[in-house]
C-alpha cells in the first residue's frame, strides 16, 4: 500500500502577530512545528505500513526551512519526504494549495491512500484535505478517528460526529483527514533520528509538475481576496470576582447585563 501523507509547518504558538502595514503574519524568530494533527496522520500511516507493507511518502508545501518537518517524520519512520517550493506560489490561499497538492499526486501516480490532519492549528480552515480530494475526484472520509478494516482496495472507517460516530465504507484510492482519537503518535527513534540528520528532500517546483498551471496559483490566482486582517484589540479588564460559587454567578449575571451585551 502506498500512503501520501500531507504535512503542514505551522508556528508553534496561539499569539499569532500581524504586520499592521501588509497584514500578513509576522514569522520572523517565530518557532515553526510539524501541525500537530499531521503527526496523527504520519503515525496512522506508518501503521498501516507496518501492517500492509508498502511506501509511505510525506509532501509539505512551503518554504525551504519546511525541510525540518520532514526530516522529522523520517525519524517517526517515514521512507521519503517531498518539498513542494517554488516562488510562483507565494501568497496562495487554500484553494491554490489544494490545486498545487493534487498536481503532485498526478506526479506521484502510484498511490492508493492520501492522509491528512483534520486541520492545521494556524489557518484552521479544514479546507485543505477535501478540496485535494475534489481536485483529484478521490472519494472522501472526513474525522477519522478509527480505521475498522482496510484493503489494497477498500476501506472502512469511523468518522468521528458531535454526538457519536458514523461508519462509512470507500473504495481506495481514497483521501482521509484523522482526528487526534485515532492513535498516539510515536516520537522519533535514535535511528530514525541519525537517518533524518542526513537526509535531503526532494524539492519541487511547479516546472517539475507536468501540465502545472501557474495561472491557479499564487496571490493572482487565488480565489480568496483578503481585504483587512487585524489582531482585535482586548476591550476588557480581567476581574476576580468572589464569594461562594453561587454568589460570584449572580455577581457575574449582574455584571453582564451591566454590560448591555446580551
Ligand atoms: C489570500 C491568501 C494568501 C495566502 N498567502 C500565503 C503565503 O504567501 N504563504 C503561506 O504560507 N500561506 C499563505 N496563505 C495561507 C495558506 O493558504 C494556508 O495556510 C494553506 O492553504 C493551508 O490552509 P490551512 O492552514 O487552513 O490548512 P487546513 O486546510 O486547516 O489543513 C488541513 C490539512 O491539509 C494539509 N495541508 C494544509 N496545508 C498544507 C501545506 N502547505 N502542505 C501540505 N499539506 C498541507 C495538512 O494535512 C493539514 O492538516 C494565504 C491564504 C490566503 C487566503
Amino acid at each position: 500500500m502506498n500512503i501520501v501523507v500531507f504535512i503542514k509547518q505551522v508556528v508553534a504558538t496561539t499569539n499569532v502577530k500581524l504586520d499592521p502595514e501588509t497584514g500578513t503574519m509576522i514569522r520572523d524568530g517565530v518557532e515553526c512545528i510539524l501541525n500537530p494533527f499531521d503527526e496523527y496522520a504520519v503515525e496512522e500511516a506508518l501503521r498501516i505500513k507496518e501492517k500492509m507493507g508498502g511506501k509511505v511518502t510525506v509532501v509539505t508545501m512551503g518554504p525551504p526551512q519546511a525541510k525540518e518537518i520532514i526530516r522529522k517524520t523520517i525519524g517517526m519512520g517515514v521512507d521519503e519526504g517531498i518539498l513542494i517550493s517554488d516562488r510562483a506560489l507565494a501568497g496562495s490561499d487554500t484553494w491554490a494549495t489544494a490545486y498545487t497538492l493534487s498536481q503532485v499526486l498526478k506526479k506521484i501516480g502510484d498511490y492508493q491512500l492520501v492522509i491528512t490532519g483534520k486541520q492545521a492549528v494556524d489557518g484552521d480552515t479544514a479546507q485543505v484535505g477535501p478540496e485535494v480530494a475534489a481536485c483529484e475526484g478521490l472519494p472522501m472520509i472526513a474525522w477519522v478517528r478509527k480505521i475498522e478494516e482496510i484493503s489494497e482496495t477498500s476501506i472502512r472507517a469511523e468518522r468521528l460526529m458531535e454526538d457519536g460516530y458514523d461508519v462509512l465504507e470507500s473504495p481506495l484510492p481514497a483521501l482521509i483527514s484523522v482526528v487526534k482519537e485515532i492513535n498516539e503518535p510515536r516520537l522519533e527513534s535514535l535511528r530514525g533520528k541519525m537517518k533524518a540528520k542526513k537526509y535531503e528532500p526532494k524539492v519541487w517546483g511547479v516546472a517539475d509538475m507536468p501540465g502545472f498551471d501557474v495561472a491557479q496559483v499564487g496571490l493572482k490566482g487565488s480565489p480568496t481576496k483578503v481585504f483587512k486582517t487585524f489582531t482585535p484589540k482586548r476591550q476588557y479588564k480581567g476581574e476576580m470576582i468572589a464569594g461562594d460559587a453561587a454568589q460570584a454567578a449572580a455577581t457575574l449575571v449582574g455584571k453582564i447585563k451591566e454590560m448591555n451585551i446580551v
